[in-house]
């Protein structure tokens, strides 16, 4: 896959790359693809519940990669709704600190659809909380605790990528957890862009894509989309962060690319 998106010979550099949710859908196929751009001496750190999943990605990618030295692949099993999967993924990252890095990519991916139901019933605040903690507030504290790992300086590259989707500015009726997340999530990108002119921030919305989350808006809404696969949303937002040249802070979608 090597050359593909960039003739050039174009990399990700020496990289420490984080992708959460990693285990299926757009995160493994991301995976799939960054490890093809990933210099010698680089750490892929691959994060999702699944241990057997992650395993098997791990696997593949190491069959593929079996002619390149020196890539170094992690598998944390960790529940990133939690405060323990935080931690224990910050700490992953972490033990990685003293490599010569050139690159940190953080690809915030992991998410989940939630109950699409009524406003109105809402009203259990420990059901609302469980799902704000995964899909907000565990980004928050996932990406802070990197930055803290990998303090950001002119000289090393820094990117956090945030996978959102047309429902960050889109309402759409009985999806208030969904779009909530989303568009808070965008903001909160915006402001480590405003803040920290070192990091290179991305909002990428990945369109519809063919995933377990579409099989769950299929069966609860009866919608069907028209589906991409995930290989070609992956290779457009490889594209970007190989050519580099977004704004920090804006938002793509798949559509516009
Ligand atoms: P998916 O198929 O449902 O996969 C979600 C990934 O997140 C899985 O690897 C899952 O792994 C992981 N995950 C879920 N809950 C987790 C938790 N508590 N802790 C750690 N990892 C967890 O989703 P997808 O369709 O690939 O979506 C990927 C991203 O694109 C999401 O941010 C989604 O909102 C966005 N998006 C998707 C579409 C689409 O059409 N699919 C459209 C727009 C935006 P485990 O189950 O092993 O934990």
């Amino acid at each position: 896959m090597s050359g593909v998106l960039h003739a050039n010979g174009t990399t990700l550099g020496r990289c420490m790359c984080i992708i959460t949710g990693a285990s299926k859908g757009f995160g493994r196929a991301l995976a799939n693809l960054v490890a093809d751009y990933l210099k010698p001496g680089s750490v892929l750190l691959l994060v999702a519940r699944s241990t057997l999943l992650l395993q098997q990605l791990k696997d593949e990618l190491l069959q593929n990669l079996k002619d390149i030295q020196d890539v170094t692949i992690h598998c944390t099993a960790a529940d990133l709704g939690t405060k323990d999967g935080v931690e224990i993924t910050v700490d992953m990252a972490r033990q990685q600190s003293l490599k010569e890095i050139d690159h940190v990519l953080l690809i915030n991916n992991a998410a989940s659809l939630g109950d699409i139901s009524p406003f109105e019933n809402f009203t259990d605040l420990d059901r609302v909380n469980s799902y704000l903690a995964l899909n907000i507030s565990s980004v928050l504290a996932l990406t802070a605790g990197v930055l803290q790992a990998f303090p950001p300086r002119a000289g090393l590259r820094w990117s956090v990528v945030n996978c959102s989707s047309t429902f960050a500015v889109q309402p759409l009726p009985s999806w208030v957890l969904y779009c909530t997340a989303k568009a808070a999530r965008e903001m909160m990108f915006k402001v480590l862009a405003a803040e920290n002119p070192n990091v290179k921030v991305l909002s990428y919305s990945p369109g519809p894509m063919d995933t377990e989350m579409q099989e769950d808006i299929r069966r609860l809404t009866g919608i069907q989309y028209h589906l991409h696969p995930c290989h070609e949303s992956a290779t457009k937002l490889m594209r970007l962060l190989l050519d580099n040249d977004f704004a920090t802070g804006s938002q793509i979608d798949f559509f516009q690319l």
